[in-house]
C-alpha cells in the first residue's frame, strides 16, 4: 500500500509541524506576556511612587532648604513606610531607596543592599527640587525576582498546556490516522467476507517464504483449494447462506494451522494455502487430507445442513516451481486435474500435467482460428437397423483438421471448448453442418451430440429451429443426443427446453447409458425416443457376465418404456448374436463402419448390411477416407 503509507507520512509530517508550532507558541507566549505586563506594571508603579515620594521630599526641603539633609529621621520614616508597603506586598523586603544630595552623597538610605536584591531590578529616579532648583535625587530600586519567579511558574504551567496541546494536535490525530490507515490497509489486503488475506498479500508472503526457503534449502507448499459445486449452494439456498458457509469453511480451514501458514480467498469459492517451511511433500499430503476432511463435515447455515466437497491441487517449491507465480499456476494445474477427474480429492502436481495443460492451452488458442478458417469437418457413423439390415441413421461426429497437428479427435477438444465457452459457436456450426449434410440424404436421420453447456444457453431451441428452417431438413430427421450430465443440473429448466425442442418434432436420445447415474427418474421424466447403450458394456458383452446383464436390463427397461435401443461400439461378429437375441434395435460401430465423410453416406443408403447368420460376413465398407484414430496430443 505505498500510496496510503506516503499519504500517511505526509499528513503525519504536516500535523507534527502544526502541533510543534502551536505548542511552542503557547509555551513561550503566555509567560512572555505575563512578564511583559508584570514588568510594565511594576515599572510604572515604581515611577509613580518615586514621583510621589520626591514630591514629599521636596516639601521637607522647602520647609528647611538649608539643612534638609539633616532631617534624616523624617526622610528615613518616609522611606521606611514605602519600604514596608513593599515588604507587605512582596512578602519580604525587595526594595531599596536612597536620597542623595546635590553632590550625590547619600542623605538617607533604606532597604537591602544591592547584592541581596539580585540582578533583576528596576530603578526609578526623581529629582528633588527647591524653588525650581535641583537639590537632590531620590532613587528607588525594586527587585523583579518575584515577577521572574512567577513568570517561571507561569512558564511551567504553559509548558504543561503546550505539551497537552501537542498531544491533542499531534498524538491523538496521528494515532487515529494510523489506526484508520491500518484499517484501510487491512481492508485492502483482506477479504471482507472471511477476513482472510487477499491474493496480493498471499503472493507477497509466498515470495518471502521462497526467499527464506532458498537460503535455508527448505520447502514451501502451495495449495489451490476449490469448493466443489459451490454455485449450487448459492443458487439453491441464496447468497447469504453461501456467505455463511464460506465464513464457516474459512474458519475451519484455518483451525489448527500454524501462524506462519497463509490462507487466502482468491476468488468466490477458491482459496489458496501457503505453507512456508514445509517439512516434506508427505506433510503437504497430510495437510491436504486434513483440509478435505474438515471441509467435508456438514455445515449448518441458516437452518440448513450443507455438505460441501473440496478439490485441492498441491505444488511444492522447489520441485514444482521456482517462483510464487509458477507454484500457484502449477497448483492450479493439479487442481484442474482433480476437477476433471471427478473432484473431491487432492493431487500433487507433476510435470506431465503441465504438458497436458499446455496442450489444452494450445487447443484453446488454435480453436478460435479453427472456427474462423473452418478447420472442423463432420464425419458420420452409420447406425444399422438389426431387423432390416438397413442404414437408418448416422451419428454426426466432429473432427478437427489441424494444419500442423493433423487430425484431432473430439475427445481432445470438446471439453476444452466447453470450458472456454467456444462450444457455443462450435456446437452451432456442427448442428448447421450436420443438418445441411443430412438434408442431402433421403430419409436418413442424423444424430447430433449436444453438450450440457449448450443446454445452458437460453437460445438453443431458437437456434435449432432456425437451422432446421435454413437447411430445410425435416425435423423428424434430426435427433439430439444428450448425456445424463445435461439432465442433472437445472433439471426443470432443461426439461422446458427439451419439451420445446420436442414440439418441433425432433428426436431425443440418451447417450452413453450406463456410465452415469442411469437414473430411471430421468428416463421417465424426459421424453426420450432412443437409449444408446455405452460401448464399454458392448465391449464386454461376451466376456463379462455383468456387462451382458446390464445390457439385457437396459434393453428390457428401454423397451418397456417404448424406447428404441442402440448399442454403440459394436466391433465384432460375436457381439451381433448377443445383441440381436437381447432385442437391440440398432447398432453402430466399427464392425459396420467407422465414422465417414458426408460424401460417403449416399452409397450406404441402399446397402444391405449383414445381420443374419447366412449373411454374416464383414461388409466391404472400408471408409473412403479412413478415420485417423491416432490423435495428436496428450490424454490424461
Ligand atoms: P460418443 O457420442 O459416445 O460418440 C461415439 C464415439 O465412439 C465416437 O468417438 C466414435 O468414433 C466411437 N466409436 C464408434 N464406434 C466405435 C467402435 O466400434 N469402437 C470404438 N472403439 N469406438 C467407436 P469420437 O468420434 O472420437 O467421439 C468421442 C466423443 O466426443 C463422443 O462420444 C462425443 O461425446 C464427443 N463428440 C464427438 N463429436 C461431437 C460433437 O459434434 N459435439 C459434441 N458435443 N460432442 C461430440
Ligand atoms: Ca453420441
Ligand atoms: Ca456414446
Amino acid at each position: 500500500m505505498p500510496n496510503i503509507t506516503h499519504f500517511h507520512q505526509r499528513i503525519a509530517k504536516g500535523t507534527t509541524v502544526v502541533a510543534v508550532t502551536a505548542a511552542t507558541l503557547l509555551t513561550l507566549a503566555v509567560p512572555a506576556f505575563f512578564f511583559f505586563f508584570g514588568y510594565t506594571n511594576l515599572a510604572s508603579g515604581l515611577r509613580a511612587e518615586s514621583y510621589f515620594l520626591s514630591q514629599n521630599l521636596s516639601t521637607i526641603v522647602s520647609q528647611n532648604p538649608k539643612l534638609w539633609t539633616f532631617e534624616t529621621s523624617r526622610i528615613n520614616d518616609m522611606l521606611r513606610v514605602w519600604d514596608q508597603k513593599h515588604a507587605a506586598h512582596d512578602g519580604h523586603r525587595m526594595a531599596v531607596s536612597w536620597v542623595l544630595d546635590a553632590d550625590g552623597a547619600i542623605v538617607a538610605m533604606h532597604g537591602e543592599d544591592d547584592q541581596e536584591l539580585g540582578l533583576s531590578t528596576i530603578v526609578a529616579r526623581h529629582s528633588i527640587f527647591d524653588s525650581g532648583r535641583k537639590v537632590g535625587t531620590l532613587v528607588l530600586r525594586r527587585s523583579v525576582s518575584q515577577l521572574v519567579n512567577n513568570t517561571v511558574l507561569v512558564f511551567l504551567v504553559s509548558l504543561g498546556c503546550g505539551l497537552g496541546l501537542f498531544y491533542f494536535l499531534r498524538v491523538v490525530p496521528i494515532r487515529a490516522l494510523t489506526e484508520t490507515a491500518r484499517q484501510v490497509t487491512f481492508l485492502a489486503t483482506h477479504d471482507d467476507l472471511t477476513g482472510l488475506p487477499r491474493r496480493h498479500l498471499l503472493e507477497s508472503r509466498l515470495s518471502e517464504a521462497i526467499v527464506t526457503a532458498r537460503q535455508t534449502g527448505g520447502l514451501v507448499g502451495v495449495m489451490m483449494i476449490d469448493l466443489d459445486k459451490f454455485k449450487d449452494i448459492n443458487d439453491g439456498y441464496g447468497h447469504h447462506i453461501g456467505d455463511a458457509a464460506l465464513r464457516a469453511l474459512a474458519e475451519r480451514m484455518m483451525a489448527g494451522r500454524s501462524r506462519k501458514d497463509v490462507l487466502a480467498r482468491i476468488s468466490g469459492d477458491e482459496f489458496c494455502l501457503v505453507l512456508p517451511a514445509l517439512e516434506s511433500r508427505t506433510y503437504a499430503i497430510g495437510v491436504a487430507e486434513a483440509l478435505l476432511e474438515s471441509v467435508a463435515r456438514p455445515i449448518v447455515a441458516g437452518g440448513h445442513k450443507l455438505h460441501i466437497g473440496t478439490s485441492i491441487g498441491v505444488a511444492v517449491f522447489p520441485q514444482d516451481g521456482a517462483t510464487g507465480d509458477e507454484l500457484m499456476v502449477n497448483a492450479g494445474v493439479a487442481l484442474s486435474k482433480v476437477k476433471s477427474g471427478g473432484r473431491g480429492t487432492y493431487r500433487l502436481f507433476d510435470q506431465t500435467m503441465r504438458e497436458h495443460e499446455e496442450f489444452r492451452r494450445m487447443i484453446e488458442r488454435d480453436m478460435h482460428i479453427a472456427l474462423e478458417n473452418v478447420q472442423f469437418v463432420m464425419h458420420y457413423q452409420p447406425q444399422i437397423d438389426l431387423t432390416s439390415g438397413k442404414l437408418v441413421g448416422v451419428e454426426a461426429l466432429v473432427r478437427w483438421r489441424h494444419p500442423e497437428r493433423g487430425f484431432i479427435g473430439p475427445a481432445e477438444f470438446i471439453s476444452v471448448a466447453e470450458e472456454s465457452g467456444l462450444i457455443g459457436p462450435l456446437g452451432e456450426w456442427i448442428l448447421a453442418r450436420s443438418c445441411q449434410d443430412a438434408a442431402q440424404w433421403s430419409g436418413i436421420k442424423v444424430s447430433v451430440n449436444i453438450s450440457p453447456v449448450q443446454f445452458r444457453e437460453p437460445a438453443l431451441a431458437a437456434k435449432v429451429s432456425r437451422i432446421l428452417s435454413e437447411t430445410t431438413l425435416p425435423p423428424r430427421l434430426l435427433d439430439l443426443e444428450v448425456t445424463e450430465g445435461v439432465l442433472i443440473s437445472d433439471t426443470e429448466k432443461v426439461l422446458d427446453i427439451v419439451l420445446l425442442l420436442k414440439t418441433f418434432g425432433i428426436g431425443l436420445s440418451l447417450d452413453d447409458f450406463g456410465t452415469g447415474f442411469s437414473s430411471l427418474r430421468y428416463l421417465q421424466k424426459f421424453p426420450f425416443d432412443k437409449l444408446k447403450i455405452d460401448s464399454s458394456f458392448v465391449r464386454g458383452i461376451n466376456s463379462d457376465m455383468k456387462d451382458a446383464a446390464i445390457i439385457r436390463a437396459a434393453i428390457s427397461m428401454g423397451r418397456t418404456m417404448g424406447l428404441r435401443i442402440n448399442a454403440e461400439g459394436f466391433e465384432t461378429e460375436d457381439q451381433m448374436d448377443q445383441l440381436s437375441a437381447m432385442g437391440c434395435d440398432e447398432v453402430q460401430g466399427y464392425f459396420y463402419s467407422r465414422p465417414v465423410p458426408a460424401k460417403d453416406i449416399p452409397a450406404l443408403i441402399d446397402t444391405d448390411f449383414p445381420i443374419s447368420n447366412a449373411d454374416r460376413k464383414r461388409p466391404k465398407l472400408v471408409p473412403v477416407v479412413p478415420e485417423v484414430p491416432a490423435v495428436s496430443g496428450h490424454r490424461s
